[in-house]
């Protein structure tokens, strides 16, 4: 208010510049990090161009531009948030399959690409809980092989981890896609088998069992190698929680142990 009259259309044309060379500003870093590769720096390059150029023309050729300056600017304006939000879409359909990945990080097994002992913990939780709710039944077989211990000092930790892989591979090949199959931790293996009755379960322990004594192992410097397994089988009335089931089942496993190895044994 206090400016001189004759002023005040150079400061509305400095203001403008400067508008302009934040935007033109913007749009030409983004297109540098667009070069370097960066998928948003290519977004951000794409909403600015517009309202840059309209800036530019307005400030360079003011009166060729004049009955459509502020359609244009409201069109550039409208173009920055069309972008913005579509970007912010990629972002979070980024963000959401970077989660995924990790909780599948988190619930794996690393050696055998198992459920690892964490995911074997929450599904017995849910089958806990659909038992108590819908009162459908559930198995569960514990694996242990045998004498892991000689396996990985007679032919090496290299050749051990190879057999983990392979017992984990029969004990996925040999049940159905709604069943889980896991590595506890070490040699140790956990099935955890929704709808089944004991009887199919202890069926399954006794293929799995053969399966393992049959795989064709190779040891250290091309000796031949032999595995084991000894199982114990339970039902999902075994325990009330995901702790005191995997209990019943690693005492189950105990048994066969105790009895020989290399055999089932039904808790
Ligand atoms: P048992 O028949 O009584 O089960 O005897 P075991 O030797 O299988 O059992 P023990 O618990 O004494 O030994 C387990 C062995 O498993 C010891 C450990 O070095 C080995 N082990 C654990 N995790 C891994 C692994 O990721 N890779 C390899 N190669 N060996 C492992
Ligand atoms: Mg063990
Ligand atoms: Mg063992």
């Amino acid at each position: 208010m206090l400016l001189p009259i004759g002023l005040i259309p150079s400061i509305g044309w400095l203001g403008e510049l400067l508008v302009v060379l934040a935007f033109a500003g913007g749009a030409l870093a983004s297109a540098s990090r667009t070069r370097q590769g960066s998928g948003y720096a290519s977004g951000n390059l794409l909403a600015l161009t517009p309202i840059s150029l309209v800036g530019a023309i307005a400030l360079l050729v003011p009166e060729q531009i004049a009955p459509y300056k502020t359609e244009l600017l409201v069109a550039g304006a409208s173009w920055i948030v069309l972008i913005a939000s579509a970007m912010l879409m990629l972002r979070l359909g980024n963000l959401r399959r970077q989660r995924d990945a990790l909780k599948q990080l988190a619930e794996t097994d690393a050696l055998t690409g198992l459920a690892n002992r964490r995911a074997a913990l929450m599904r017995l939780e849910s089958e806990l809980l659909r038992r108590r709710a819908e009162g459908v039944s559930f198995g569960l077989i514990f694996v242990d092989s045998d004498h892991f211990k000689q396996i990985n000092d007679s032919h090496g930790h290299a050749a051990g981890d190879r057999v983990l892989v392979a017992v984990g591979e029969s004990l996925r090949t040999l049940v159905r896609a709604s069943d889980t199959v896991s590595r506890l931790g070490g040699e140790e293996f956990l099935l955890i088998l929704p709808g089944a009755e004991m009887d199919a379960c202890e069926r399954l322990a006794e293929r799995v069992r053969e399966r393992i004594e049959s795989l064709a192992l190779a040891g250290g410097e091309g000796a031949s190698l032999s595995c084991t397994a000894s199982l114990g089988v339970v039902g999902g009335d075994a325990g009330e929680t995901a702790d005191a089931l995997l209990n019943a089942a690693d005492q189950a496993m105990y048994a066969a142990k105790r009895a020989g190895r290399n055999r089932v044994v039904r808790g």
